[in-house]
């Protein structure tokens, strides 16, 4: 698990946006919800493009009903710690079925695109975050 202060050791504060890149998100990964072009931390990009492919090969990608964001300098919802939206390592997807606090409505199938990618489920958080995946470790 990433915490707010590994991000903090690693890239500073988030308003100095430390290792973000803007990936265009290539032609063939592109499909309805999936944005063009991505602003998100050079660490996180290689997890979500094989979390995209996952979501098309598995054929899971039209279960991808809306992009809910990446960057986001703020607080945990609800805390004072800062989420790690604000360093461009996480992503929500479908929140408008997904809220802090509930089940949610995303399937196993879905999920396993992205933790099988290297992400970690909010979902499986003791505060359900079911529209939130976070990046599960740095590689180096
Ligand atoms: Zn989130």
């Amino acid at each position: 698990m990433i915490t707010a202060k590994m991000c903090l050791d690693r890239y500073g504060s988030p308003v100095h946006e430390n290792n973000m890149m803007l990936w265009d998100v290539p032609e063939v990964m592109e499909r309805s919800a999936i944005p063009g072009r991505i602003y998100c931390n050079k660490d996180m990009q290689p997890a979500l493009a094989q979390a995209i492919v996952n979501l098309i090969v598995r054929n899971q990608v039209q279960n991808l009903k809306t992009w809910d964001g990446c960057f986001n300098i703020r607080s945990v919802r609800g805390g004072s710690s800062a989420s790690l939206h604000s360093w461009g390592i996480a992503v929500d997807v479908n929140a408008s079925w997904n809220s802090l606090g509930t089940e949610g409505n995303m399937t196993p199938e879905f999920v396993e695109c992205w933790t099988d990618a290297g992400f970690t489920w909010g979902g499986t958080f003791t505060r359900k975050d079911p529209m939130h995946f976070e990046l599960s470790s740095f590689k180096d």
